[in-house]
């Protein structure tokens, strides 16, 4: 068995066993797609101390990190079920898609998340090309351009007042007849001079031109009629959801939205399981936010290793 073993080989999973694997301890990762998001991610300009550098060039070097402290990388496997220790020190299970099953002292969840998308024509071909899904990440390459947010939750509307600032004007879109954010959000929203919102709008197609996104069609969804806006961008922010389906009937205590509960310290509800990054409760999905927390949670299971017996 593993001492840690650590669930997903995005930028938390890696730091996470970059820290027990130099403690010492025999650590591995299993993942479905190491990098995870950083796999999509084009150009990041917010991690400190390294100006620009591309999401696939960032999960290369992970891996090379991941290879050069000794921690046995399992990729391509899906865990599909979390069997925790039955005493206090014990080991627990994860069980793998096809039938294989780990198991380990003290155990890492860092399964991360994924933005769900309009799923309408237009969408996956102008990815990283206008299609955006992260403000704070995308929002300065936008500078002075004309662009659209769809939906109209606080997400949408934080996305939509953040970007007001920087682009040169803001259509919300929110498919239901009126925005679900905060009341407060949508009156500084409505203050903004530069923004349009539409509701009861059904955003059909992402249309681009050489390459790039040039608009948007929508349908109004009381009179049925379909319209266009011109513009660059689009922000999709209809939900993050994270990558934990499969611990639901575990034990494990999940948020409403279905986030990994953790305190502080990257504890979980269970006795030697920690978790890290966007499948957490923890806010701000970023990748220094994700390294951070994933160093915290192991240095967790560090503490928690050295103070717990095995039975
Ligand atoms: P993830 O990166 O989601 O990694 C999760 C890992 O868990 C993956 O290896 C995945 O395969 C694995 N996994 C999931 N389910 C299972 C399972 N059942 N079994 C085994 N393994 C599993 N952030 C920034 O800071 N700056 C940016 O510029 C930026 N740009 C972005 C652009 C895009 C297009 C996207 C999508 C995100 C961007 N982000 C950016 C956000 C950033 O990528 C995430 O916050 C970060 O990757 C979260 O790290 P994580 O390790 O928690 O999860």
């Amino acid at each position: 068995p593993f001492e840690v073993l650590v669930i997903g080989g995005g930028p938390a999973g890696v730091a996470a066993s970059i820290y027990t694997a130099r403690k010492g301890f025999t650590t591995g990762i299993a993942a479905e797609r190491f990098g995870g998001q950083l796999n999509d991610t084009l150009g990041i300009e917010n991690l400190p101390g390294t100006a620009y550098t591309e999401g696939p060039k960032l999960a290369g070097e992970l891996k090379g990190q991941v290879e050069a402290n000794g921690i046995e990388l399992i990729n391509l496997a899906a865990a599909e079920r979390l069997e925790p220790a039955r005493q206090a020190g014990g080991l627990h299970s994860v069980h793998f898609a096809g039938g294989g099953t780990l198991k380990t002292r003290s155990l890492i969840l860092a399964t991360g998340a994924r933005w769900r998308n309009l799923g309408v024509p237009g969408e996956a071909e102008y990815r990283n090309k206008g299609v955006a899904y992260c403000p704070h990440c995308d929002g300065p390459l936008f500078k002075g351009k004309r662009i659209a947010v769809i939906g109209g939750g606080n997400s949408g509307v934080e996305a939509a007042i953040d970007l007001a600032k920087i682009v040169g004007h803001v259509t919300l879109i929110e498919f239901d007849a009126r925005l679900r954010a905060d009341a407060v959000l949508q009156a500084k929203l409505q203050s903004m001079g530069n923004v349009d919102i539409l509701t009861g709008a059904q955003t059909t197609e992402v249309l681009g031109e050489n390459g790039r996104v040039s608009g948007l069609k929508w349908k109004d969804r009381t009179s049925g009629e379909e319209r266009e806006i011109a513009l660059e961008g689009v922000f999709v922010q209809i939900g993050l959801v994270p990558n934990t389906e499969w611990l639901k009937d575990s034990g494990l205590e999940l948020s409403p939205h279905g986030e990994i509960v953790t305190d502080g310290e990257g504890r979980t509800n269970v006795p030697g399981v920690f978790a890290a990054g966007d499948a957490t409760t923890v806010p701000y999905k970023q990748i220094v936010v994700a390294m951070g927390e994933g160093s915290k949670a192991a240095l967790s299971a560090f503490d928690y290793l050295i103070r717990t017996e095995a039975p």
